[in-house]
């Protein structure tokens, strides 16, 4: 007998260790995924494979670059171009796209948050003269302790609003602070009726992992109601194919509730004693870190269990970050909440 628990001791840890050094996502375990949405699908914007975006005129002067990976937008007026972001990926390119739909000169970059993603193709505005690069204080003091040379340090800096005038058009900036850790902010041109919030609504999908990699799900969770506090028709959140309107909003935000409230349900409705009983009988009390584990993943799993389902057929992604989410929305409910 005590052979045979020793041999499938030593099985145990063998499989362990085979599946620890496995590496993840085999083409099997890729084809399970669910392909993109067609309703999605619909939506990609055809790119220019020379210059591998597409611009697109969203009117009041506002037109949004993409590469279907991410977004920044630019507003031309009689007096210039403001430039809000420039990504990695395509931020080089911005001058040229601009100079084909006007001759006005760039005077302003103004930048979402301190992310390199969203403004590491900055460098490619460095010889333009008089450029005034606009952002959050806190976003100021963080690229100065980066001195990042893909990220040009902003020279006009605000602690909560700023409101920027250019040739009869008005840019409302307001900090908010539901993503990154040096803030984030809400971008929006009243004529245009076009609102800009990095990170938080990728329209058509469910957010990025763990809601969009949020610094402060608190914050995150009221996002939706103060972006719908603004009369916009185009939104644009800096990811992916398109750009989105209201309901793409109210559809990320019923998601999101419903993770939390989900979340907060099975997690407290859920014997710890209980959900770790079979384990304690394996490895006995001692372990707690690993005990606290396995009621973790209980919650998670039953919590992706339930939502599955009711998400798989109206967003993009949700095999694909729900687990993130939940994860994400477990320790705000367990280390946060009432
Ligand atoms: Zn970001």
């Amino acid at each position: 007998m005590r052979k045979l628990i020793y041999i499938l001791t030593l099985a145990g840890i063998v499989c362990v260790q085979v599946s620890a050094q496995s590496p993840p996502n085999s083409p099997e375990e890729l084809q399970r995924y669910v392909p993109v949405l067609p309703s999605v699908k619909a939506r990609f914007w055809k790119t220019d494979p020379s210059v591998g975006y597409a611009v697109q005129g969203v009117g009041g002067g506002v037109y949004v670059i993409s590469d279907n990976g991410w977004q920044s937008a630019f507003l031309v007026t009689n007096e210039g171009v403001i430039v809000f972001d420039a990504p990695a990926s395509f931020g080089k390119s911005i001058p040229s796209a601009i100079a084909k739909v006007t001759d006005k000169p760039i005077t302003m970059l103004v930048y979402s948050h301190a992310h390199k993603d969203h403004i590491g193709g900055s460098a490619a505005f460095k010889n333009i003269k008089d450029l005034k690069i606009v952002a959050l204080d806190t976003v100021t003091e963080f690229l100065k302790e980066m001195n990042d040379p893909n990220r040009l340090i902003p020279n006009v800096t605000f602690t909560r609003e700023k409101t920027v005038s250019l040739g009869g058009q008005t840019v409302e900036l307001t900090r908010h602070a539901y993503h990154s850790n040096e803030g984030d902010l809400f971008i929006y041109v009243p004529k245009a009726r076009f609102l800009m919030a990095i990170d938080c609504v990728t329209d058509g999908y469910v957010p990025f992992q763990g809601f969009d990699i949020t610094a402060n799900f608190h914050e995150y969770m009221k996002v939706f109601d103060e972006l719908l506090t603004y009369r916009f028709e185009t939104f644009v959140g800096g990811h992916l194919t398109s750009t989105g309107n209201r309901a793409d909003v109210k559809l990320n935000k019923e998601f999101t509730m419903d993770v939390y409230n989900t979340v907060k349900r099975i997690h407290n409705n859920m014997d710890f004693a209980a959900a770790i009983a079979e384990a304690v009988k394996t490895v006995g009390p001692d372990n707690e870190f690993l005990l606290f584990k396995v009621f973790l993943d209980k919650v998670t799993y039953e919590s992706v269990k339930e939502l599955r389902p009711r998400w798989i057929k109206r967003l993009a992604g949700v095999d694909v970050w729900l687990e993130s989410h939940v994860r994400t929305a477990l320790i705000y409910v367990r280390w946060d909440d009432n």
